[in-house]
């Protein structure tokens, strides 16, 4: 079945042609000509494990596989084992795989530019074979059996026929094992698994054709069969509710097509490490492109936030120089202005669609483009964007809590036990009042009068201040106050979020959450801290799973800076007179109350003596 699907992708390139497919029909390995050699881009090939995770990955793809089983122990520094259905090795190959520039890919200088295999250069092979104990069992359709070759720091250790059905399986043990400088440059297992991870999950969310299976440390860490198409598999991966805020993008300009999906402006991210990009199924990083797909939200985001996204980019491979940079991270457009139009009208277009209730996808029921976040995108009027608990405010939102040790001591607002609606000015609101009478305005900032002047406060960054504060106490005295959940919550994580489960699983469990593993990339969460202000079904946690990903954050002040910024009050909900005061108040027993944890100001203040100088009383 295999070698007719084999020969069935062969024949049909994806149009246009650029789609790296499997490797030329010959598939003979043959040194590269010392004039091509000059041309190749130099540079460190392998530098950590995920990038030999990548190679060899990328490899299986240009045999034309349609199956990949992944193994890696220890972040790679242990074991990475690729096993694929391609097209195989002639036994004929095999003394030729381990020298440098010997490739079945690319024959003369003409082929540098328009490739269409991700591989070029036969330096990958060689570079890992130089610094590991490696395994190769292949067995090529043409071959009536298959052979086993193993490569120790790149002398042949042994090379026999061996049985196997058609395709390849490489083994790497001992990664730098002579190379004892690079070997000290990786971070811990860990962050090498999460790195892994992210390699792992980027290709899968780009080739939903694909059947993977990545094992982690013995244990099944991602299981995805082929799927029909990129949303079913976006589905399997994020989970409906990320795909369920990407909004699609389908756009070709000037002969560069661009598709995949973004997420609306309102599922926006705090870094910009969920934006992949792909070009020509190459996963690349570009400056550019990401400048461009930021462009196309036309100030829809707010300042430093980033959407999630994934840019695919399909172009004759005549107009990309994929030879620039050893590791192939990065591509050269020979028209580069042409490529990030395409972009930026390719986003602007959908998320244009997705403002406009006609034009937008209607995605499981509802018109999508009725929902209220594209309204705070746009700065229409919106519904609150929380419900308020139904005590009206309660302290804990403002992180004192309830416990005699974290609680700063002092005069507590206590909550109010009216029931007060939202907006109605609590009994304890006008007690306080002594100190001013709060105004909101614009939904973002509160304002307070009194014999001094006016002190104005940014309800956001103000509230990130007090949680921040709160949380990192918590996590330091490992004494987050824990709220049980009615009904635990089951969520499926993507390996990403896994692993960031790993890095900061300690810190989150001080601060209150209980997560339990519950089988294959899914926990149990049964317990939230108890100043949580909503239990959101766990997007926000995910979101600090994810975060902490991307930064390898384990700090204690990463994990808090995170949850206060996704537990603060956003800009745009409206507050009571009593919570404006509740928030005022609990600032101002904060240790740093001028700063949030990110460095912008909380508040400012206009005093009496600069009002009579601008009303030129003086
Ligand atoms: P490149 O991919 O740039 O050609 P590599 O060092 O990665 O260089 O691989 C060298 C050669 O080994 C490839 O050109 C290909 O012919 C062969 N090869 C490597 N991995 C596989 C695989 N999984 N299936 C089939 N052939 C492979
Ligand atoms: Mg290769």
């Amino acid at each position: 079945m295999t070698a007719e699907r084999r020969e069935h992708d062969r024949g049909a390139p994806v149009a246009p042609s650029g789609v790296p497919g499997p490797a030329p029909a010959d598939g003979v390995i043959a040194l590269l000509a010392p004039d091509v050699i000059e041309r190749i881009a130099a540079g460190e090939v392998i530098e950590r494990p995920a990038s030999a995770v990548k190679e060899l990955l990328e490899n299986a793809f240009d045999a034309g596989a349609g199956s990949i089983t992944l193994e890696v122990e220890a972040g790679g520094a242990a074991l990475i084992r690729v096993s694929d259905d391609g097209a195989g090795i002639r036994v004929a190959d095999a003394p030729a795989l381990f020298q440098r520039h010997a490739t079945s890919k690319l024959r003369s200088d003409a082929d540098l530019g328009r490739l269409a295999t991700f591989g070029f250069r036969g330096e990958a092979l060689a570079s890992i074979g130089a610094v590991s104990d490696v395994e190769i069992v292949s067995r090529h359709a043409a071959d009536g059996t298959g052979f086993r070759l193993r490569i120790v720091g790149g002398a042949r250790e042994s090379f026999e026929p061996a049985p196997r059905t058609t395709g390849t399986t490489i083994t790497v043990r001992r990664l730098f094992f002579n190379t004892p400088a690079r070997e000290r440059f990786m971070h811990g297992a860990r962050e090498e698994a999460m790195e892994v991870a992210r390699v792992v999950t980027r290709y899968a969310a780009a080739r939903p054709g694909l059947a993977i299976r990545y094992l982690k440390d013995g244990g099944p860490a991602l299981t995805l069969a082929a799927d029909r198409d990129h949303e079913s598999r976006w589905r399997l991966l994020y989970g409906a509710d990320v795909v369920f805020h990407l909004v699609p993008l389908d756009w070709i300009e000037h002969g560069v097509r661009v598709g995949g999906a973004v997420s609306d402006p309102d599922h926006s991210r705090g870094n910009a490490s969920e934006i992949q990009l792909f070009v020509n199924g190459r996963l690349v990083a570009d400056r550019g492109i990401t400048g461009a797909l930021l462009a196309g939200y036309h100030g829809l985001l707010p300042a430093r936030r980033y959407p999630r996204a994934i840019v695919m980019l399909e172009l004759a491979p005549e107009l990309v120089d994929v030879n620039v940079h050893p590791a192939k991270r990065e591509v050269r457009f020979a028209r580069r202005d042409v490529v990030q139009d395409a972009v930026r009208h390719a986003a602007s277009r959908a998320l244009v669609a997705r403002l406009d209730p006609r034009g937008a996808m209607d995605r499981g029921g509802g018109a999508a483009g009725a929902r209220a976040p594209l309204a705070a995108a746009t700065g229409a009027p919106l519904a609150p964007l929380r419900e308020h608990p139904a005590h009206g405010y309660a302290d804990d939102w403002f992180g004192k809590g309830s416990e005699g040790a974290v609680s700063p001591p002092g005069a507590a607002l206590s909550p109010d036990p009216s029931g007060a609606p939202p907006g109605a000015t609590s009994a304890r609101g006008e007690d306080a009042a002594s100190s001013g009478l709060p105004a909101q305005i614009d939904r973002t900032f509160i304002l307070f009068a009194d014999a001094d002047g006016l002190r104005l406060y940014d309800q956001h960054t103000a509230h990130e201040r007090i949680l921040f504060e709160d949380a990192l106490r918590r996590i330091e005295v490992r004494r987050g106050e824990a709220q049980e959940l009615l009904i635990p919550t089951v969520l499926t994580l993507t390996p990403e979020e896994e692993a960031g489960l790993a890095l900061i699983g300690d810190a989150l469990a001080a601060l209150g959450y209980s997560i339990s593993p519950f089988g294959e990339r899914t926990v149990l969460v049964s317990a939230h801290p108890s100043s949580l202000r909503r239990w959101d079904g766990g997007a926000a946690l995910r979101r600090m799973l994810a975060t902490g990903a991307a930064d390898g954050a384990s700090g204690a002040r990463a994990v808090a800076a995170t949850y206060a910024c996704r537990h603060a009050i956003m800009a745009g909900e409206t507050l009571t007179r009593g919570e404006m005061l509740a928030l005022v108040t609990s600032l101002r027993r904060a240790a740093e109350p001028e700063l949030c944890p990110h460095g912008r100001p909380t508040t400012l203040t206009i005093t009496a003596r600069e009002l009579r100088h601008r009303f030129r009383r003086e």
